[in-house]
């Protein structure tokens, strides 16, 4: 998505260690109307799957993930991170490791939420390893739902993790795809 890409190349700041922040637009300042156009997409890649909730994972993809399902038409489930050792049997439970923080954590959503009969799409800001992605499939695959495919703002397609989910069969759509980046260099795209 050329908009994107753009906003990516203008404004993305390039971190050591392979980070990307995009914190005018995308994950501090949130720029709604880029986040339309971006749900439009997402509707035109995955409008015919009969959708019915679009689950992300807390904090950075619920603001995509909710202006998407306003053209869904469907709820947004986000998991929560866990913070108790305490997990009640009343909900599914993932665990993922933080590329951003390097620590593991569990994730879970309430059973309440999730049905068998449910198509989900995932939505996520960011893949880079898969582990986030990887930890929401379980929850799907765990409610006994059927999941649709997952839509991603931003793949680094220089990290494993598109490779991995799209193996394991997958559909994974993403809107901008960074082949290459560096400091010096900039962003190159797929
Ligand atoms: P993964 O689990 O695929 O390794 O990483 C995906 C998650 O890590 C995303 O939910 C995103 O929040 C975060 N993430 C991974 N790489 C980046 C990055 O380069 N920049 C930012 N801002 N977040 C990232």
């Amino acid at each position: 998505m050329k908009l994107l890409e753009e906003r990516i190349r203008t404004h993305g700041k390039i971190r050591e260690g392979g980070v990307l922040k995009v914190d005018s637009f995308l994950n501090h300042q949130m720029d709604v109307k880029l986040f339309q156009e971006m749900g439009k997409e997402f509707l035109r890649l995955f409008g015919d799957c009969g959708v019915t909730k679009i689950l992300t994972i807390e904090a950075s993809g619920i603001g995509i993930a909710c202006v998407t399902a306003q053209f869904f038409d469907c709820p947004v489930i986000f998991a929560k991170k866990n913070k108790t050792r305490n997990i009640a049997g009343d909900v599914y439970t993932s665990k993922v490791e933080s590329f951003t923080h390097g620590k593991v954590y569990d994730i879970i959503v309430s059973k309440e939420f999730l049905h068998p009969e449910d198509r989900v799409l995932l939505i996520d800001d960011f893949l880079a390893n898969g582990s986030a992605l990887q930890g929401l499939i379980n929850l799907v695959q765990d409610a006994g739902a059927t999941l649709v495919g997952a839509g991603i703002c931003v793949e680094k397609a220089f990290q494993p993790g598109g490779d991995l989910i799209r193996g394991m069969g997958v559909r994974v759509e993403s809107l901008a795809r960074i082949k290459a980046m560096s400091v010096e260099g900039g962003v190159e795209f797929c």
